[in-house]
């Protein structure tokens, strides 16, 4: 058969996959790697590591399927920075990463920025260039920001300098306005910043010495605009309608809910990213998995999860967290954790966590509608959680919503669903 295929990557925090789909979203390959420590000067070399596994991820696209694969895109992680000599494209600093901070950049950004925007955080991309910019003194003529995507993709197309609405929210692009607000155009960094298209847009063809490298692929192969870590692993469970949402329940609580309105709030760390003509609202609770790992081991969880019955509300009020403070859905960084009364049982005790938990789902998702979110009319949950049917049931019960696992849930499958997009 000559099905075309579509090919996503994602680079996450921890290591990088792939997936090579069909329209339909079924799979016919997927890998992962590692990735590899190289150094430089003492430190890790992010730059070559990244560009050492695209290049170990292609050559693992299996041989006789590369001629089908008609497009490709890939995500990385949000506000991985690269400042990159736009003549070469080569780095011309260590890569910032994604959880690096640059406290020295956040009073001049906060001068410069609308209140609470989400620049205004240590760790945005926008605090990483400019305390790039006001710390390095070579020549800044030639120089380019780009995110961790967008660099990876530029070694595919060749095209240096194009970004995607959902990298570049950190940076300040507005995503409503389509354009960076005028407060970050009259910067002297702003000749740096990239341009910005839709996630999942055409950019251009594979280049020829990838092709040649990695013989197989076709000439007529697109590369696309990509995505962050988080946004494509919500694009994998194919939540597409308004009112749709995914619940992630690994070691925090997170939701992500599609909405025909954009919802901001900063009390709440609650906000939006565009994706086409809606929005995709999240916020994420310090609550979750973290607890039950604190508690239990994972075989302990399956077992007593056997004995809890799902249809009982437990009378247990909980508000569990690994250590002081919570933000959504409820500002308090001062909340102390609240474990108490632990019955002698440990499946009540079990009981009373999830439902708890559970509890402060459906308090999240009134939290967005009251904030003027779609409401959500269905869940789908990603993350170690999922696979506990009991604690499934119990949250039909406590949200009132249908709920079910999600049946994709790898980042690498919604960029290849946003690489299938692009080719469309
Ligand atoms: P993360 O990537 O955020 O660290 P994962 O998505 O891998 O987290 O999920 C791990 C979490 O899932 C752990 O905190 C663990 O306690 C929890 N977990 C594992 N098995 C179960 C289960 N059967 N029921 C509920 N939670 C579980």
């Amino acid at each position: 058969a000559s099905e075309r295929l579509y090919l996503g990557m994602d680079f996450g925090t921890s290591g990088a996959r792939y997936a090579l789909i069909d329209k339909q979203g079924t799979i016919h390959a997927e890998g992962k790697r590692e990735y590899p420590n190289y150094m430089k000067e003492d430190s890790l070399d992010w730059a070559l590591s990244w560009k050492t596994t695209l290049f170990s991820l292609l050559e693992d696209v299996p041989v006789h399927l590369r001629p089908l694969v008609s497009s490709i895109s890939l995500d990385g992680t949000s506000a991985t920075t690269l400042i990159i000599d736009s003549k070469t494209g080569e780095p011309l600093a260590r890569p910032y990463l994604y959880n690096e901070s640059c406290p020295d950049a956040l009073p001049l950004v906060k001068s410069i920025a609308p209140i609470n925007h989400t620049v205004c955080s240590g760790s945005s991309t926008l605090c990483k260039l400019v305390s790039w910019w006001n710390n390095d003194d070579s020549d800044k003529k030639s120089t380019m920001l780009l995110h961790q995507a967008d660099w990876l993709l530029w070694l595919l197309h060749g095209q240096l300098g194009v970004s995607d609405y959902n990298n570049a929210l950190k940076v300040g692009y507005d995503p409503e306005a389509d354009s960076y607000p005028d407060w970050l155009l009259s910067q002297p960094y702003a000749q740096l910043l990239p341009t910005v298209k839709a996630p999942g847009t055409s950019i251009g063809h594979l280049k020829g010495d990838i092709r040649t490298q990695f013989a197989g692929f076709s000439e007529d192969c697109i590369v696309c605009t990509g995505t962050t870590d988080s946004i494509a692993a919500f694009l994998a469970a194919r939540a597409t309608k308004p009112g749709k949402a995914v619940t992630s329940l690994g070691s925090t609580l997170a939701i992500k809910l599609l909405s025909t309105t954009r919802i901001e709030d900063a009390r709440y760390g609650v906000y939006s990213h565009r994706l086409d003509d809606k929005w995709l609202v999240g916020g994420a609770s310090n609550t979750g998995g973290a607890v039950l790992k604190e508690n239990f081991s994972d075989e302990q969880l399956e077992k007593l999860s056997e004995h809890i019955n799902p249809m009982e509300a437990s009378p247990l009020d909980y508000y569990p967290l690994k250590s002081v403070g919570e933000r959504f859905p409820v500002a308090n960084l001062k909340m102390e954790p609240r474990l108490h009364p632990r019955p002698e049982s440990d499946v009540e005790y079990l009981h009373g966590i999830l439902e708890s938990i559970a509890r402060i789902e459906a308090k999240a998702y009134m939290l967005l509608k009251d904030l003027g979110a779609t409401q959500v009319d269905e869940v789908f949950t990603a993350g170690g959680g999922a696979k506990n049917d009991k604690w499934t049931k119990i949250r039909e019960r406590v949200l009132g919503l249908p709920v079910s696992r999600a049946t994709q849930t790898e980042a690498a499958y919604g960029a290849a669903l946003l690489a299938l997009k692009g080719f469309q």
